[in-house]
């Protein structure tokens, strides 16, 4: 006998982030440059710890990692500070810096670069008294080895370690004698981390750079400039050979281990291996626009959206990403949806008028009656219909069922649908418009997909994972 389950489920897209103030550069032109993002993680009381990613837009392990801690942790003592995508615009074209290296102007940097108040920003981040420890993310090459072993495994390579300037912050300028000794804290670091190992290869060490004494060129970065003002600052380093999940994952082996050596304690929503974290950063992605009242499901997009994608003239989109790494380049004909380096779908705009004075949508859901906020998605068993109440004109995209210019009071089901229309590759997941005269009032999306569709689809490797053979050793 076949169960029936009178089964709707009303997805409110998770609000994963936590408070997101933009700090860096802007709007040029009518392109859209995405800001930096600070995301706070706050219990209130206790140290706080702040981990910068993306620093190099080439490192996909970092600035994945610094972005899964800002989604997918909770914070129940002390306080993580999260910029996961500090050089967003090298993130976006896979460049180590579309603008020079970003961590090479920490010591200067001319009032003319492009990046002078990005630097600037981070800078006055670091400063802020509340800021204990600075943790910058890094993917680099080969495996670092404290004795040359081949070209691969030596001291000259940076895969596989945790960065140091010096042993000790200098008594002078300590902010918190409590995390003076770098040598120390990265110790028991490298003792929780190398218990986790995948491979034996993947061996944790500690790389004293030394930089006072020797290295001109470390002096320009971010650590160094942080150590210089007194606070406890470290490099963590994957290695590029390893698949991105790889990295990702020792990654959040080394913030787990900082945050414990710290004291912070927390909570994760995902299962720490690489396929844990695969699963973690490519379920349940959207962005919604125009205070959700454009909303696109990116959980195995289509290369193209199709149909126009109503948008509001001018620059200020107010994006709601799930995720930090996740943006929308305007420009001209079409606008792209992108997540870190990929792009994850493209679609053409429509300029309308907006009518902000819709909040809900009253929907019979099979044959159960529903309000849905603009902006949500409705899970669809069998069949809906958009109660016409608000005198408002339903456009359901893809499907012909018009009566008098609107699908308002009109049954549809699946079948009414033609499946390129829909968002998802598995034609599932569909737009509902609403419109009042020529105005656009807002979207809902149905889904017509078995409830853990989303997650049958994962990339390989969840982001383009870099040059895996990178000999020009440009260190962190
Ligand atoms: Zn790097």
């Amino acid at each position: 006998m076949k169960r029936l389950f009178a089964a709707v489920f009303l997805f409110f897209f998770a609000s994963l982030l936590p408070s997101a103030q933009a700090a860096g550069s802007g709007q040029r032109g009518d392109t859209f440059f995405p800001d930096f993002t600070l995301h706070k993680l706050e219990s209130g009381s206790g140290p706080t710890l702040l981990v910068v990613g993306g620093i190099q837009g080439d490192e996909p392990g970092g600035f994945s990692a610094a972005s899964l801690l800002a989604t997918h942790y909770t914070i129940k003592k002390g306080n993580v500070w999260v910029v996961p995508n500090l050089n967003f615009l090298s993130i976006i074209r896979s460049s180590r810096g579309v603008y020079g290296d970003m961590n090479r102007k920490f010591a200067y940097i001319s009032p003319q670069d492009p990046q002078f108040e990005a630097v600037r920003n981070i800078q006055n981040i670091i400063l802020d008294p509340k800021v204990d420890l600075v943790l910058n993310l890094h993917d680099g090459s080969g495996f670092y080895r404290p004795k040359w072993e081949n070209d691969r495994f030596n001291p000259k390579r940076w895969g596989q370690c945790i960065v140091i300037d010096q042993e000790r912050v200098d008594d002078e300028v300590a902010q918190n004698p409590r995390f003076q000794d770098l040598q120390g804290m990265a110790g028991r670091v490298l003792d929780r981390v190398n218990v986790r190992l995948l491979r034996y290869a993947h061996v944790y060490h500690i790389k004293n750079t030394t930089t006072r004494n020797f290295d001109l060129e470390m002096e320009k970065t971010l650590s160094y400039f942080a150590v210089c003002a007194g606070k406890a600052a470290f490099g963590l380093e994957t290695s590029k050979e390893l698949p991105a999940e790889s990295r990702v994952y020792y990654h959040s082996c080394l913030l787990e281990a900082f945050m414990r050596e710290m004291g912070i304690e927390f909570e994760r929503k995902f299962h720490l291996s690489p396929a844990g974290v695969a699963l973690a950063l490519n379920k349940d992605i959207s962005i919604r626009l125009y205070n959700k009242r454009t909303v696109l499901k990116l959980d195995n997009a289509r290369v193209t959206t199709r149909g126009f994608i109503p948008v509001r003239q001018g620059p200020d989109l107010a994006p709601e990403p799930s995720n930090p790494l996740l943006t929308v380049l305007t420009g001209d004909g079409q606008w792209r949806v992108i997540y870190g380096n990929r792009t994850l779908t493209r679609f053409t705009p429509e300029y309308m008028p907006f009518d902000e004075s819709v909040q809900t949508v009253n929907l019979l859901v099979d044959d159960r009656a529903f309000s849905v906020n603009i902006g949500d998605m409705v899970r669809v068993n069998s069949h809906f219909m958009v109660r016409d109440e608000n005198s408002l004109r339903v456009n359901a995209i893809g499907a012909k069922k018009e009566v008098n210019g609107s699908e308002a009071d009109v049954r549809l089901e699946r079948a009414d649908f033609a499946p390129s229309f829909s968002l998802d590759q598995g034609g599932n997941v569909f737009r509902v418009e609403f419109y009042r005269e020529k105005a656009f009032c807002g979207m809902i999306l149905v889904n017509f997909g078995p409830e853990n569709a989303d997650s049958g689809n994962l990339p390989k490797t969840l982001l383009t994972a870099g040059h895996a053979d990178d000999k020009n050793g440009l260190g962190r």
